[in-house]
C-alpha cells in the first residue's frame, strides 16, 4: 500500500493524525524538500529514508523517476509513505503519482493535508474569505504565470476573488504586471509570506507598486497574496512577533 500524504505547511503540529499514524507504520517514507524534516523522528526504527528534494519549480528528480521511485518500493516494502508539503493534491503531482500506481495494480490512497495556500495566509492573520470582501478565493500556480504560452486566463482575475499564488516567488514583477495590466490599482494590496507556519515565518505586506522591493531576498518557500483581505493582517496577525513593526 502506498500513502500519498500530506505533511502539512511546515508546523510539525499541522500534521494530521491520520498521516501520523501511517508515518509510524511506514516501512519507507519518501519525501520532498517542503515537508518537515522532523516528522520523520516519528518513524518507527528501521523505517527508510529517501529523500527526492524538489525544491520550487527545479526538480531534484524528475517526476517520471519519482514515480518510479514509489513503484519500486510499493514492490519491495508493504507500507510506503510519500510524504508531501502542504496537501498531496494542491499543486503537489500527488495525482500524477496516483496515476502511475494505478496503471500497474497498486494500491494507494491519499491522505490530505493542511495546504499552505490556505493556512500559511492564516498564520499571518489573512482569511482567504471574508465577508464583506471576498466571496471566493483562487490558487493559483506561479510558475506558469510566467510561461510564454501561460494557461491563465488573466483577464478573469478582474473580479474581486482573493489570488493566492504559490511557486510565485521568483516571478513576482512579471505577476504584478499582469495584474496592473488587467486593471487593478497601483495601491491594491498584495502580500508575501515566506517561511509560513516555521518560526521564522515573515510577512511583507505591500501595493501592486512596491512590493517587488518590499520582498526582494525573502527566503523560500514562500506565497503571495492578492486582494483587500490583505488588509486585516494588521487587526488580525496573531502569529509572527515582530510582525507590528512591518508593512
Ligand atoms: N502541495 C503544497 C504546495 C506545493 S507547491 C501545499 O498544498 O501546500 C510549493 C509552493 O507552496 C511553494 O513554492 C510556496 O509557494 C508554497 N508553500 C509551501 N509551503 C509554504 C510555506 N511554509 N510558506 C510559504 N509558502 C509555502
Amino acid at each position: 500500500m502506498v500513502y500519498l500524504t500530506g505533511a502539512g505547511p511546515g508546523a510539525l503540529d499541522l500534521l494530521t493524525i491520520k498521516a501520523l499514524r501511517v508515518i509510524r507504520e511506514a516501512d519507507v517514507i519518501i519525501y520532498d524538500r517542503l515537508a518537515n524534516p522532523e516528522i520523520l523522528a516519528e518513524a518507527k526504527e528501521g523505517c527508510e529514508f529517501i529523500y527526492v528534494g524538489k525544491a520550487d519549480s527545479h526538480h531534484t528528480l524528475p517526476q517520471e523517476e519519482i514515480n518510479e521511485l514509489i513503484y519500486q518500493a510499493a514492490l519491495k516494502y508493504e507500507t510506503v509513505v510519500r510524504l508531501k508539503g502542504g496537501d498531496p493534491l494542491v499543486f503537489g503531482r500527488g495525482g500524477e503519482e496516483a496515476l502511475y500506481l494505478r496503471e500497474r495494480g497498486v494500491k494507494f490512497e491519499f491522505i490530505p493535508g493542511v495546504t499552505s495556500a490556505i493556512a500559511v495566509p492564516e498564520y499571518a492573520g489573512i482569511p482567504v474569505t471574508h465577508r464583506g470582501i471576498t466571496v471566493s478565493f483562487r490558487v493559483v500556480t506561479g510558475h506558469e504565470a510566467a510561461k510564454e504560452k501561460s494557461q491563465i486566463p488573466w483577464e478573469n482575475y478582474k473580479s474581486d476573488d482573493t489570488i493566492i499564488f504559490l511557486m510565485g516567488l521568483h516571478r513576482l514583477e512579471f505577476i504584478v504586471s499582469k495584474l496592473r495590466e488587467i486593471g487593478k490599482p497601483a495601491d491594491f494590496p498584495i502580500a508575501v509570506i515566506s517561511k509560513g507556519t516555521w518560526p521564522d515565518e515573515q510577512t511583507v505586506i505591500g501595493t501592486l507598486e512596491d512590493i517587488v522591493e518590499k520582498a526582494r531576498g525573502l527566503p523560500t518557500p514562500a506565497l503571495i497574496v492578492v486582494g483587500r483581505v490583505v488588509e486585516l493582517h494588521e487587526q488580525l496577525n496573531w502569529f509572527e512577533k515582530d510582525a507590528s513593526s512591518q508593512g
